[in-house]
């Protein structure tokens, strides 16, 4: 018998090691990025073409390389970084194992520019398969500048796995932003098929997150400073009105490095306590630095965790730090932080409770269900996604009677459309209505209701038969992170026929153009701006279209309200559409719609 074990030629080896470095364009955009910073650029230009699927490109005008240095650096473990075990204790710069270069040049066609100040002439590299294709002098600028094309070119199995551009462009967006926030003394900019993303000008911090997240930042920033013989926490937190009911707004960076801390974030959380909603997120770029010595850098270091030394000491100071810059600078919750433009012009809240309304409502025990849960702009939270799941997707149609009352069993329900008497509606506590019909009656959950009917609405449309839209005579302009800017992008075709017409005004600007006819003009930007925050929350539903994801957010929250009042006009149309939508029992997100009571059982109940 012959031996079997053999050692795995080097290309091989390189394209499994790339698995764990290079697992989408993003991990290759962030190492490239801080190589760039790692060799003392000041200027960084990223260009990307495809979302980088097919090209990703740094350029920099950093120390750049010399010609044999050119050609290891692209051999697995060939680092400048480091030279013994002790210089990990010490690390300093973003990267330090000499993967990044071998594992993208197992996995994608490279090319490489690069020439050193002292250098008369450059050198080019042609790269792929782990096999150097091509080596010249060249003429270059001092600096280094690296093309890799068609990643995954030779793993299609990996290239299948990519996801649309829009999704792996936010990715690419998400790690741009991190390795430049943590570099504001270096100018970047970034181009994105033949458009520019970002310039980002050399400046201060506080600029740098303001050109990163937006202007509407700049004014609700609050410096953090806490100087320590132990560690140095420096930075931003952004004042409460900042949260939001989404991450994305969260960047813990140590000695310059971008880390995932559930921890550490939970010490923010609880300096913020009390001045923001229990359901949001503050907003909040901290800089932690310390000794190297006090960190276990044995975690990989694409993983971008951390192991501290003492984490309750970390802890305590972040949360202290974080504490005393929200004290000095007295920032205190605003009131109106929940309630929304579309509600506080709402009937309800602009008339006085007379006191019939009062008791009527106070006395019943929906009044103290009026939780955070049924305020004006409360964006569901994914744990209702699996209720949805369990009802939409296995049966695939919309179980109209199961969960209900066996009343709607006996009840055709097509028939009841004719029957229902449209003149005795009646609205309760400004939260439910009363359908009477001949053998009973329907109690209907407004706000659901209302959210089912615009679902069956918008799943209707076509190019065809758009949701009629207005015109709005003074086009209303939102701004959103940059990171926001593809996936909005993604659904504008969809929201046009949803009544809403948007233009890309430029950058991270969008103008509302039109609105559905039934929105009332003023709450169109708050209604995108939290439909967006619930579409993101639905992001990661691998199985639900934007599309859908679309219908769904924007349903949610286009639907009126507890606490708006209704005519009986207003009324008849929900019950008409419920009934068109062939009276659906659940909202998208699995909420009961209705509950129906019919005279025999309900008699039977009195002992008649
Ligand atoms: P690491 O960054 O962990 O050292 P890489 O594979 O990313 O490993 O890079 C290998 C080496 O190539 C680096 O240590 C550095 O010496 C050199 N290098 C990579 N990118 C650049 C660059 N943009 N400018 C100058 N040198 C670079
Ligand atoms: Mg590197």
């Amino acid at each position: 018998m012959s031996d079997i074990i053999h050692l795995l030629p080097d290309n091989i080896a390189n394209q499994i090691a790339a698995g764990e470095v290079i697992q989408r364009p993003a991990s290759a955009v962030k190492e490239l990025l801080e190589n760039a910073v790692d060799a003392g650029a000041d200027e960084v230009r990223l260009l990307v073409k495809e979302a980088g699927k097919t090209l990703i490109q740094v350029s920099d005008n950093g120390k750049g390389m010399s010609e044999m240095d050119a050609r290891m650096a692209f051999e697995r473990h060939a680092t400048s970084k480091i030279k013994e075990i002790d210089d990990l204790f010490q690390i300093r710069t973003m990267g330090f194992r000499g993967e990044a270069l071998a594992s993208i040049a197992a996995v994608a066609q490279v090319e490489l520019k690069t020439k050193r100040k002292e250098d008369e002439a450059g050198t080019l590299i042609e790269i792929e398969n782990s096999r150097i294709l091509n080596q010249e002098p060249v003429a270059a600028p001092t600096g280094t500048s690296i093309a890799m094309k068609n990643l995954f070119f030779n793993v299609p199995a990996r290239r299948n796995f990519l996801k649309s551009n829009a999704s792996e462009m936010k990715h690419i967006i998400d790690e741009f932003i991190r390795v430049t926030m943590a570099h504001p003394e270096v100018f970047f900019s970034f181009t994105s098929n033949g458009q520019e993303v970002f310039h980002l000008e050399k400046g201060n911090l506080k600029q740098r997150i303001v050109q990163l997240l937006g202007n509407s930042y700049a004014a609700k920033l609050v410096s953090v400073q806490e100087n320590t013989d132990y560690l140095d926490i420096f930075g931003f937190v952004g004042k409460p009105d900042l949260a939001k009911k989404t991450r994305g707004d969260q960047f813990f960076f140590v000695n310059g490095r971008f880390i995932k801390s559930p921890y550490l974030h939970h010490a923010v959380m609880q300096a913020f306590e009390a001045l923001i909603p229990t359901d949001s997120f503050p907003m909040y770029a901290l800089f932690i630095d310390i000794d190297p010595a006090r960190l276990d850098i044995n975690v990989h270091p694409t993983k971008q965790e951390i192991k501290f030394e003492d984490e309750k000491i970390v802890y305590a100071f972040v949360q202290s730090a974080v504490k005393h810059a929200l004290a000095q600078f007295s920032v205190t919750p605003t009131l109106d932080f929940e309630l929304d433009p579309g509600i506080q012009q709402s009937d309800a809240i602009n008339q006085p409770l007379s006191d019939k309304d009062f008791q009527q409502a106070a006395s019943g025990s929906l009044f103290k269900s009026f939780s955070q849960k049924n305020q004006a702009h409360f964006i569901d939270r994914s744990s209702d996604l699996k209720h949805w799941k369990d009802l939409y997707e296995t049966g695939g149609s919309n179980p109209v009677s199961s969960g209900q009352d066996s009343f709607s069993g006996k009840l055709a329900m097509s028939a009841a459309q004719e029957r229902f008497d449209a003149d005795q509606l009646v609205q309760v506590n400004l939260k439910y209505i009363i359908v009477p019909l001949p053998d009973g009656f329907l109690l209907v959950h407004q706000q659901n209701a209302h959210e089912a009917v615009l679902y069956d609405q918008f799943s209707k449309t076509s190019l065809e038969t758009p949701i009629p839209s207005q015109r709005l005579l003074f086009p209303t302009t939102i701004e959103l992170n940059a990171a926001d800017v593809p996936l909005f992008s993604e659904i504008i075709l969809e929201l046009s026929l949803l009544g809403y017409h948007i233009e890309h005004f430029g950058k991270n600007t969008f103008a509302i153009q039109g609105i559905p006819s039934d929105i009332p003009e003023g709450s169109e930007k708050a209604i995108l701006e939290n439909m967006l925050e619930q579409y993101k929350l639905l992001g990661n539903e691998q199985k639900i279209s934007s599309k859908e994801k679309a219908w769904r957010s924007l349903a949610a929250q286009q639907a009126i309200k507890p606490g708006t009042r209704l005519n009986l006009r207003e009324m008849q149309t929900l019950i008409h559409g419920l009934f068109d939508a062939n009276l659906p029992g659940y909202t998208p997100q699995g909420r009961s719609v209705y509950r129906a009571f019919n005279n025999t059982d309900l008699e039977k109940q009195f002992g008649r």
